[in-house]
């Protein structure tokens, strides 16, 4: 038997990483990666990209945002600024007591300082960690620079049905993110529309995610992000200026010197909602032949958060369906 073929549907922040990772747990197998959008027009692109999510409410969530929290460490002190993962404080309000399971020094802030803080608020809970940003547009050239120069192909298209590209493979990866509505014939993945302003505003050097209205101001390389709303089962990806103002008067209310910055530009993008994400391995039978697919989509709002977790995760399922490919290829 040859090389088994291996495919991965999606070059957004998901199908990306679980390429290289696949790329670095099996340095021999060739992988393509198939897409009707690449960076700069996938969800991804789009994303504020912050690291957030490791409280134990969830344990696999958890799992999956605190390996990607290390992952995105590791890479932010080897290789630098040009991966787009950059380093900040962020103050993270909430309106209760939280506690991270992350191997970070985080600090609870007093009602005295969050008065202090944010005058115009009247914030009772938050703490202060340094954390990471994936600026995508810098994040995905680089993971995408990564997959190509380690030997990876990349095909430009959209797939209507597994059945259409199931001859010529022995493993599919979907990471196909909302598109998954169809392709894997799944209802339970719906739009949740989201929107954000991107400013000129270099004098905000610290993030702030503010958890009980929703609203974050995240400070990036080359702009400050302000967001958000959840516009739960919308498939509009037309801007909204009723969006607009909500996002803008929250945000100076956090942040009143905000009325001085200027907007850059704004996008809409669609999360892909779904009640749990799919990470699973199905076993399908077509055109007479069983083909194995590993499913990894359905992040919703974060996908950045938990996508090196969710890597490492399905690499091992794909790992899984290789050895039985090989082992029944000896029987
Ligand atoms: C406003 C906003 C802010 C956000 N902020 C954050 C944040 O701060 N932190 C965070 O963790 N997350 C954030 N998110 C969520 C994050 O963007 C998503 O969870 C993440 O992008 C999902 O990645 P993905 O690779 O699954 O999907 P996508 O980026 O949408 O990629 C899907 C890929 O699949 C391809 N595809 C789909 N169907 C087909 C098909 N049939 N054939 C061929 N190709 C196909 C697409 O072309 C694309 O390449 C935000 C989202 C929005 C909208």
């Amino acid at each position: 038997m040859g090389k088994p073929d291996v495919c991965v549907i999606g070059a957004g922040v998901i199908g990306l990483s679980t390429a290289v990772r696949l790329q670095e747990d099996l340095p021999d197998l060739p992988i393509m990666v198939i897409a009707d959008k690449f960076t700069p027009n996938t969800t991804s692109d789009g994303a504020a990209g912050i690291s957030r999510y490791w409280n134990k409410s969830n344990p696999l969530l958890s799992k999956w945002a605190v390996a990607t929290f290390k992952q995105m460490q590791n890479l932010h002190q080897a290789e630098g600024p040009l991966t787009g993962i950059q380093q900040f404080v962020l103050l993270d309000i909430n309106d209760k007591e939280t506690n991270y399971e992350v191997d970070v020094d985080y600090r609870k802030l007093s009602a005295e300082e969050l008065k202090k803080l944010y005058p115009g608020k009247n914030y009772k809970y938050g703490n202060s960690f340094l954390t990471f940003i994936a600026e995508c547009n810098l994040y995905l050239p680089w993971l995408m620079h990564r997959f190509k120069s380690r030997g990876g192909t990349i095909l430009e298209r959209h797939v209507h049905s597994f059945d259409e590209i199931a001859d010529n493979y022995d493993v599919i990866v979907n990471c196909s993110g909302l598109g998954a509505r169809r392709l894997a014939n799944d209802e339970s993945i719906r739009p949740n529309r989201g929107q954000v302003l991107r400013l000129h505003a270099p004098w905000i050097k610290i993030g702030t995610f503010d958890n009980i209205d929703w609203i974050h101001i995240l400070p990036r390389s080359n702009d400050v992000v302000i967001g958000g709303v959840h516009r739960d089962g919308s498939w509009d990806e037309s801007l909204s200026s009723q969006d607009r103002n909500y996002i803008w008067e929250k945000a100076c209310k956090i942040e009143p010197s905000l009325k001085y910055a200027t907007v850059v530009s704004e996008w809409v993008g669609l999360r892909p909602a779904r009640p749990s994400v799919r990470l699973e391995r199905q076993d399908a039978y077509i055109n007479g032949r069983k083909l194995k697919i590993v499913h990894n989509y359905g992040h919703g709002g974060f996908g950045i958060c938990v996508h090196w977790g969710c890597a490492v995760d399905a690499s091992a399922l794909v790992q899984q369906c290789l050895q039985e490919i090989q082992f029944n290829s000896k029987l």
